[in-house]
């Protein structure tokens, strides 16, 4: 039925005949009532019908009718930070840097396969992943998720980006992060990002745990380089900006320089809600990072003391901006956490006040939003991309079992399903 990749693809696989999936509970990621008996006709990669199965037109010659049994059928997720370049685990910069590019490149899609099966069918990789990862992915060379990338992060020297120790003063590994200070060199940066295919941009609005000579609530980039670089990304087809910001300094810095998405913002308070509020400013939590205990054995102490701290720090005030209302898109910084274990994120989205379909929102509709992709992903209505997934159980009265890759029972991306454990469409 499908064509899988073949060794030097030109093309992304497709499905040949139209796929009915019917006896579902259909949560469609627009957030109201799911429907039991629901159905999903699905057509030349697009979703051409959804609905209660009583109410489904005429099938096309040729459909293959696939029973799913009462399991759920979700839009695909859609994770919004990640970092196909990077491990999962404690982040060890020397170790990624004496690795040879190709390798760390190779490294990435066993870990892209990896997502895509865990029922994530759009990423946006922050940092690591270049154009070609996304050109690979979409030519059927590898089987993942489509990907949005920023390439490398932009940082100033000392901030989240600069993984040099404080005696060193050779130039950073350029995979991950660009060293940039002043508005002329931001503007240059930028420009050279877009030039080798960002779909998005990534800065360092504040310090992290991972970078050894700053602190999550250190000024990274201020908001007049915040700036700059928002409006030359908004001026090459309305690319947006993600601020990674922690410190609540470094917060407000990046929403008044006009950043879609502050990444993390473990330290948001009401003065960042309110602007975020008015600006239409996405949180993306990463949940699944902050909860995730850092290895003392693996990681730096200083690492390990700065995580430590900075998890109750977003204890106290996430929930705050959830309450709040602030608008939410599911992302994981998975790379930093495990790999594969993406919508863990959605239980801990509802344990910070969710409900559970606001966290599905968050991960589907609410992030293709913030992706700007509203008009192709994240709901399963007429005229979408065919991304969806069949997950058992009801993750409306058990949020948990979508975080266990072995309840997501298919992955289909574009109408072809990929993941199919208990060979429903074969
Ligand atoms: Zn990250």
């Amino acid at each position: 039925m499908t064509t899988g990749p073949t060794p030097e693809a030109t093309a992304a696989p497709t499905s040949a005949v139209p796929l009915l999936f019917h006896n579902g509970l259909l949560i469609d990621g627009r957030g109201g009532e799911p429907v039991r008996d629901g159905a999903v006709l699905v057509e030349d990669g697009l979703v051409r019908w959804a609905g209660p199965g009583a109410e489904r037109p005429e099938l096309p010659a040729g459909t293959r009718e696939i029973d799913v049994r009462g399991d759920a059928i979700l839009p695909g997720f859609i994770d919004c930070h990640v970092h196909m370049a990077a491990p999962g685990g404690a982040l060890d910069h020397a170790e990624l840097s004496a690795m040879p590019r190709s390798l760390r490149t190779f490294l990435s899609a066993p870990r892209m396969r990896q997502t895509l099966f865990a029922g994530v069918t759009t990423v946006r990789d922050l940092g690591g992943a270049d154009a070609g990862h996304k050109k690979a992915v979409d030519d059927g060379l590898l089987v993942g998720p489509r990907l949005q990338v920023a390439i490398a992060m932009l940082s100033p020297t000392g901030g989240h980006g600069d993984f040099r120790a404080g005696t060193d003063d050779g130039v950073t590994d350029p995979t991950m992060s660009r060293l940039a200070d002043g508005v002329d060199d931001c503007r240059r940066a930028v420009r050279d990002l877009l030039r080798k295919g960002a779909d998005c941009i990534k800065v360092a609005a504040t310090g992290g745990v991972w970078s050894p000579t700053d602190q999550p609530d250190d000024d990274g980039f201020l908001e007049d380089e915040i700036r700059t670089i928002t409006e030359i990304a908004a001026g090459h087809r309305g690319k947006r900006v993600a601020a990674h910001a922690q410190g609540r300094g470094g917060i407000l810095n990046a929403v008044r320089g006009g950043v879609a998405s502050v990444e993390h913002g473990y330290e948001i308070d009401d003065e960042a809600i309110d602007l975020m509020l008015e600006r239409g400013t996405f949180l993306v939590p990463t949940l699944t990072t902050a909860n995730t205990d850092p290895d003392p054995l693996k990681a730096a102490s200083w690492a390990y003391a700065k995580k430590k701290h900075w998890q109750t720090v977003a204890r106290r005030h996430i929930p705050h901006a959830i309450e709040r209302g602030v608008r939410v898109a599911m992302g994981t910084d998975c790379g930093i956490a495990a790999h594969g274990t993406n919508l863990r994120e959605l239980a801990h989205l509802v344990e910070s006040g969710m409900t559970p379909m606001g966290a599905i929102l968050a991960g589907t509709s609410e992030a293709a939003e913030l992706l700007g992709l509203a008009h192709e992903i994240g709901t399963l209505e007429p005229g979408k991309r065919a991304d969806l997934v069949i997950a058992r159980g009801n993750p409306l009265t058990d949020i948990a079992s979508l975080g266990k890759p072995e309840n997501v029972l298919l992955v289909a991306k574009d109408g072809v399903p990929y993941k199919d454990t208990d060979g429903l469409a074969a």
